[in-house]
């Protein structure tokens, strides 16, 4: 047999054997880093092994290691799951080995890459000329979308930011709300724009349109160029920046307006939700990811703007605003230049679901966090505190240290895995849907066991 097929089928193997005990094993790993480095042995080999025999090492001595992340009952931070047909056409990605680059040289991806990205727009109900790039995650869709707006304000300022760079050049205000994702302040020190001025938030972190409106004042395009970050899902209430009314306010100030979407950008794909991001589709920009709420295998965000030549610019080979081709190539629309085919997961994951596959995908998430939070309000002593209008439930059980007994009992229970956190200065257990997978019976016996940490505790 040929060392690869050897390889690949012990892969295989494994990897069928990890997804089915994903309904019965405990969602924490059972064994610490120490444990896994001895059982793999820390000494690099002085000579070579059979293909098959590394991957099945590997796979025996991270076993015990491993965190039931695509588990139906694994609700920490937002991390999705992983779609079938997205998961298996991601081996193939590895197999075929593309580097995306060009149009020319991957014929293939380019069609893939154009065909996912005009579906995105459709079921994300973003104008259908903007341009779209897979980046790694929403950090860096999140860079790439402010480089684009940056570039722009600057531009309309009279500073070309590709050819001179910053310095010396018209300081750029970024207003965002208070309760943005901290992504958001690492892409803006990626760009030399330092942190951003915070606007007020409610209890639910949303922007106040009166606050954003006061911050804006004198702000602008021209003398003073200016972009404004809004959120579609706050990671602890799920919540929605009210974006007509703050599009408008940005609009009517010349800022460019950017929406950080990573899971919540989703809710435009059901028509029961769509109404939680009305008024959005009329930003410059929008960054979310595809490994979160569409549920493909790690690593997968989209970069998406208005203006496709304004991408171009920021990220584009040639640097030029003005360049006239209709379809540029992959690379100018992501910083990286070799690159994994990440759009032939979204294709697989969007062509298995079809329209209503995504929409239903996404209420049936909001469903379970609706279930959560009825069964966590009828436990003695706990509170839900968000208004659970999305993915995201937060509760706390009478105070912050039986919140952290709950939390850590929860974790011994091993049931499912559940993250802490601290909110308005409460320790608070906060619960993200995000798992195609989770079914009725994941959030029954995922409701007990918090019962039994929270009756102990
Ligand atoms: C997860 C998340 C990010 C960061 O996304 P990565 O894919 O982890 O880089 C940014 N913003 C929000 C709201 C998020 O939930």
């Amino acid at each position: 047999m040929d060392p690869r097929e050897a390889a690949l089928r012990q892969a295989y193997d494994h990897a069928v054997r990890w997804l089915a005990s994903l309904p019965d094993r405990p969602v924490p790993a059972r064994a610490p880093v120490e444990a896994i480095v001895r059982a793999l042995g820390p000494e690099l080999p002085e000579g070579p092994s059979p293909p098959a025999n590394v991957v099945d090492l590997l796979a025996t001595a991270c076993e015990p290691g491993l965190t039931a992340f695509p588990s139906g009952r694994f609700y920490g931070f937002v991390v999705g799951g992983t779609e079938p047909a997205a998961l298996s056409v991601d081996w193939l990605v590895s197999a075929w080995d593309q580097n995306c680059v060009m149009r020319t040289v991957s014929p293939a991806y380019a069609a893939v890459e154009e065909i996912a990205g005009a579906w995105l727009l459709d079921l994300l109900g973003l104008p259908g000329t903007s341009a779209v790039g897979f980046t790694t995650g929403a950090t860096m869709a999140n860079f790439t979308c402010l480089a684009a707006g940056r570039d722009a304000v600057l531009r309309d300022a009279g500073r070309n930011v590709a050819r001179d760079g910053l310095a010396g050049g018209p300081a750029v205000r970024v207003l965002a709300g208070r309760s943005r994702h901290m992504a958001v302040d690492l892409a803006l020190r990626y760009l030399g724009l330092g942190r951003p001025e915070l606007v007020a938030a409610d209890p639910q972190g949303r922007v106040e349109p009166d606050a954003l409106r006061r911050a804006l004042a004198g702000a602008g395009r021209g003398p003073s160029p200016a972009i404004v970050v809004l959120q579609a899902g706050d990671i602890h209430s799920g919540a929605f920046d009210p974006f007509t009314e703050c599009v408008a306010l940005a609009r009517e100030a010349g800022a460019w307006v950017h929406v950080d979407g990573a899971f919540g950008l989703w809710a435009a794909a059901s028509p029961r939700h769509a109404h939680l991001t009305a008024g959005c589709q009329d930003a410059d920009s929008w960054a979310t990811d595809a490994h979160k709420t569409l549920n493909v295998p790690y690593d997968c965000g989209l970069a998406i703007v208005r203006d496709p030549s304004a991408l171009r610019a920021a990220m584009g080979e040639q640097g030029d605003y003005l360049i006239q081709h209709e379809h540029g190539d992959p690379i100018d629309k992501v910083p990286e230049l070799s690159r994994r085919g990440r759009a032939f997961t979204v294709w697989a994951a969007l062509r298995s679901l079809g329209r209503s596959g995504v929409g239903e995908l996404v209420d049936r998430l909001c469903r379970h966090a609706s279930a959560f939070a009825a069964g966590i309000a009828g436990i003695d002593g706990a509170t839900v505190l968000n208004d659970v209008v999305f993915t995201q439930v937060c509760a706390e059980f009478g105070n912050d240290a039986r919140t952290d007994r709950v939390l850590a009992r929860l974790l011994d229970d091993g049931t499912a895995w559940i993250s802490g956190s601290t909110w308005h200065g409460r320790r608070v257990m906060r619960i993200s849907v995000s798992n195609w997978s989770t079914s009725d019976d994941d959030v029954r016996r995922t409701l007990d066991a918090i019962r039994r940490a929270a009756g102990t505790a």
